[in-house]
């Protein structure tokens, strides 16, 4: 693990060499290819009980698809490291991440902050994932691939600085995010996030950094509730933050309406440098824990409009984190639709 002085150390190098980056250009002699999935098998180590809609075969069905694209060379598969207690401590508190691992050191079988199923490798998993997308975020950083898909669970845009809920534990995105600003020196970043569920956990780090523009669709009333256009951020936040509510039966028109009009507008406002996705795909027709409809054309449509932005402002570069998605016919469908584009 490394010290936070080797860690800063770290940092201030890759601060010195990102500007190439920050250019859109990838670093000479580096292979850029268009894609890559970041994917460590230690992620399937959280198990909750098996009737859980969160279950390891999720992933099991999402890299069925990947190996599936990987063999037809469309795009690579990269191995990412671990999250530090370092990258952890970029969004959470040091007494949250105390708590998780007491709690799941003392076998207890849900989070104390939320409705977070537990298992014995829960930490694991959830440090696998974290790092998953700081592994993703060096990748695209460094010029080694254009965009990267992390295909990780336990989710994680419900778990805020100090609670985590709705399944998740850390928050792989805000984690990513953060790392992205402290060690590329990126000053601007979008997250977008299609989940069916509002990402709660994301707009509470974010709700007054200024550094990240948050947009989301979500299905309302939904769980966990929260999300209204009315929250809006707060102080160098305030106006970063973007919600767009749809009752159930909203789709396409509803979705893809507010990613042409309302986040392409936003965006060229903001000029992101690194665009993430918060891609959940519980918003596709026919899954358990939604009801909204997008259709995999409708995940291939808005992923166009999110490469559009990164192509515009931040030299290509998108960093996409699975989020929620529970009907294991469907989600391979979806991610597979997600991932031509990326590739694209
Ligand atoms: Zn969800």
């Amino acid at each position: 693990m490394l010290s936070r002085r080797s860690f800063l150390h770290h940092a201030s190098c890759a601060l010195l060499t990102s500007k190439t980056a920050l250019r859109g250009e990838g670093a000479p002699g580096v292979i850029d290819v268009p894609a890559q999935v970041f994917y460590d098998p230690a992620t399937l180590r959280h198990e909750p009980p098996s009737d859980h809609p969160e279950s390891p075969k999720r992933l099991d069905a999402v890299m069925g698809t990947v190996r599936m694209l990987e063999r037809q060379g469309r795009l690579s598969v990269a191995t990412p490291r671990p999250a530090t207690e370092d990258d952890v401590l970029l969004v959470h508190t040091f007494e949250y991440l105390k708590s998780v691992r007491a709690e799941i050191a003392a076998g207890r079988r849900t989070l104390s902050t939320g409705d977070t199923e537990l298992s014995p490798g829960s930490l694991t998993a959830a440090l696998a994932a974290a790092g998953t997308v700081v592994s993703a975020v060096d990748a695209v950083m460094n010029g080694r691939t254009r965009t990267a898909f992390c295909a990780v669970r336990p989710p994680g845009h419900h778990a805020s600085q100090s609670r985590g809920m709705g399944f998740c534990v850390f928050n792989n995105i805000a984690v990513g995010a953060r790392y992205a600003r402290r060690r590329h020196g990126v000053d601007r970043i979008l997250i977008a996030d299609w989940d069916v569920h509002h990402g709660n956990g994301t707009q509470e780090v974010f709700w007054s950094d200024g550094a990240v523009l948050f947009f989301d669709i979500h299905q309302h009333p939904w769980y966990p509730g929260t999300g209204s256009p009315d929250e809006k951020g707060d102080g160098k936040g305030r106006g970063l933050i973007v919600n767009n509510p749809f009752p159930a039966g909203s789709g396409r028109k509803e979705i893809l309406g507010v990613f042409r009009e309302v986040l392409v507008p936003a965006a060229d406002r903001f000029k992101p440098q690194l665009v993430m996705i918060s891609a959940g795909f519980d918003s596709r027709a026919g899954d358990p824990l939604g009801r909204l409809t997008l259709t995999d054309q409708d995940f291939a449509e808005l992923t166009d409009v999110v490469v559009g932005i990164a192509r515009r402002h931040a030299g290509g570069r998108v960093v996409s984190v699975l989020e929620g998605g529970y009907s294991l016919e469907g989600l391979p469908l979806a991610v597979a639709s997600h991932l031509a584009r990326l590739a694209s």
